[in-house]
């Protein structure tokens, strides 16, 4: 009697085990996944609401400017009358500028729309068309 009932119990669970999970992995993602998708835009709600507060603050743009010999950079034959090197930091980087003024305008080494173009000219510009 003893024999029996264990072979019996054994098999049961041999047999139930492998077909029933494998069954219910396949179930049970996509059953989790639908209450998930309507939980989620409450959640990303809130965040978004504090996110815009904090794109006002992007006029964290520190820019430095400094003034470069142009005949000492470029020499003595150059056409460059203002050489500027503008230093713009974003969030704690920093990127370089080299800003140049000839007859031909403003210029960056990043090319003429660079922003650090917009920099220069705000600052060293009405001196430079006054001339
Ligand atoms: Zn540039």
């Amino acid at each position: 009697m003893a024999k029996v009932k264990r072979v019996a119990t054994k098999r049961t669970v041999r047999n139930v085990k492998p077909a029933k999970r494998s069954v219910k992995k396949t179930l049970r993602p996509t059953s989790k996944k639908k209450p998930a998708k309507k939980a989620k835009p409450v959640a990303v709600r809130k965040r978004t609401a504090p996110a815009k507060k904090t794109t006002p603050l992007k006029p964290a743009i520190k820019v430095d400017i400094k003034e470069l010999d142009p005949i000492r950079k470029c020499g003595p034959g150059t056409s460059v009358q203002v050489l500027l090197k503008v230093v713009e930091r974003v969030d704690g980087k920093s990127t370089n500028h080299l800003v140049f003024f000839d007859k031909y305008g403003w210029y960056c080494d990043h090319g003429r729309n660079c922003p650090a173009v917009a920099h220069a000219r705000r600052q060293r510009g009405r001196r430079v068309n006054t001339r």
